[in-house]
């Protein structure tokens, strides 16, 4: 466990220097929550399989591989480009536990700079302009919820392959111009298709809090979203 957390930190350390030359402020977020506590997969690292995603140290090539040869989703350079290994570790890792039926609906990632409506934007899926492409911005991969991101994003992916599970959603959940009940999030509030996604991340992040405190929801995204899949707080 030592060889990784040293390892980590040799990386921080390299990242830290880079960014100081590049004179952008910027947090490393991988210093605030080691993986050794958040992702067991880390530790059982020796015993992956080609089925299962590369740990944090393979190398952005077995990330890349792992992405698009296992579960067919293109990985591609925007104006950024996937130079950190931990973005694309974080992918792996999220969609290996998600059903194909969900991550089937991505086609795309891409690394972009920032967003294209909003500079605060920390990712962003064009839902008119098929495939579903993800973006992920600076914002995004250095927000420390990485994978909530990604899966709110996935979800506006799923929206655009299932018109007519989001319209279920809408004639459940919403009135003319807002959701019968609130969202679980503010933001949720914004929109059907911002609610449905912000749903789906707390489905994923925190899956017991859903279902004592949106029960219909949570049964929803279960049935109709994950194919019958459940996770537990904090499943990554
Ligand atoms: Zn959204």
């Amino acid at each position: 466990m030592k060889r990784y957390i040293s390892r980590r930190d040799a990386e921080a350390q390299r990242h830290r220097e880079k960014q100081r030359e590049n004179r952008v402020f910027y947090i490393f977020i991988v210093s605030a929550q080691p993986y050794d506590e958040k992702n067991s997969v880390i530790v059982n690292a020796n015993s992956l399989t080609s089925a299962q995603p590369p740990d944090m140290y393979s190398g952005l090539d077995a990330q890349k591989k792992y992405i698009e040869r296992i579960k067919n989703i293109r990985v591609l350079a925007g104006n950024r480009d996937w130079s950190r290994e931990y973005e694309l570790y974080v992918f792996s890792a999220l969609i290996s536990k998600l059903p194909p039926s969900f991550t089937s609906c991505t086609s795309e990632i891409r690394r972009d700079e920032v967003g294209i409506k909003s500079k605060k934007a920390a990712g962003w899926v064009d839902m008119d302009s098929p495939p579903p492409v993800i973006h992920l911005t600076d914002i995004g991969a250095n927000s420390g919820c990485l994978d909530e991101i990604f899966i709110h994003e996935m979800t506006h992916c799923f929206q655009m392959k299932h018109r007519d599970i989001t319209q279920k959603w809408k004639d459940k959940f919403w009135g003319w111009f807002s959701p019968n009940t609130p969202s679980v999030t503010d933001y949720g509030n914004s929109a059907v298709v911002e609610d449905m996604a912000e749903s789906v991340k707390k489905y994923w992040s925190d899956g017991p809090w859903l279902q004592s405190n949106f029960p219909d929801r949570y049964e929803f995204i279960k049935t109709y979203i994950m194919n019958g899949k459940e996770f537990g707080k904090n499943d990554l």
